[in-house]
């Protein structure tokens, strides 16, 4: 069975659709999956939805769960909480706008069928960015690179971890971290594929 984490701040006009949107992808697939809606504090009807969505019928092997915080505490925050939460052989970790293109979970899964324990999505391109975003994205990229030996520039939130991985991460005793970072630090065998933002 594979988790699905899914970090959603204000996300009503988004959770139904996405949740739709990956069951029909996972029952064509046929991979067995929990998505974990958490909401971070949402301030529209987020909750609502999920509570509401979390109630269907899971018998077509598609189950959703939430989490609710009680206040905003930000999108690294709700990764760790679903991946504490999360009771999969594997877990992707998606955001809630489709964005990071659904699709890719599959190719994903079966990248980790075949024994890789950590497959990243990295950017192809990094989408539209204003020219200060990129400017100041570059610069942090290039001190996390040359203070930490993390190459993150064309990284992304967007992976699938095999339990172990999840297990390390979990065990760890960071409570403020960088998901993307630290998710490379723990090591284990990992592949990447590309996609556009
Ligand atoms: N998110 C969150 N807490 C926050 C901000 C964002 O959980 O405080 C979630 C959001 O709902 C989405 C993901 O993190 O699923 C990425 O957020 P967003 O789309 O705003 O970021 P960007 O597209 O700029 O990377
Ligand atoms: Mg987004």
């Amino acid at each position: 069975m594979m988790s699905i984490i899914i970090p959603a701040y204000n996300e009503e006009e988004n959770i139904e659709n996405t949740a739709g949107v990956i069951g029909d992808i996972m029952r064509e697939n046929d991979i067995p999956c929990e998505m974990i809606f958490v909401d971070d504090g949402s301030k529209d009807t987020s909750w609502e939805i999920i509570d509401r969505l979390s109630k269907k019928d899971d018998s077509d092997g598609v189950k959703i769960r939430g989490l609710k915080f009680s206040r905003n505490f930000g999108k690294e925050g709700a990764i760790f909480a679903g991946l504490e939460a999360c009771k999969g052989d594997c877990a992707v970790v998606i955001d809630c706008d489709l964005q990071h293109p659904p699709q890719l979970m599959v190719e994903m899964y079966n990248l980790w069928l075949q024994g890789w324990q950590v497959v990243e999505a990295v950017k192809a391109s990094r989408g539209k960015e204003g020219f200060i975003y990129k400017t100041f994205a570059k610069t942090f990229y290039r001190l996390m690179k040359n203070s930490a030996d993390a190459n993150l520039d064309r990284a992304s939130d967007y992976k699938l971890m095999d339990r172990k991985v999840i297990d390390a991460l979990n065990d760890m005793p960071e409570r403020l971290t960088f998901f993307r970072a630290l998710s490379s630090w723990v090591g284990f065998r990992s592949e990447k594929i590309e996609f556009d933002v």
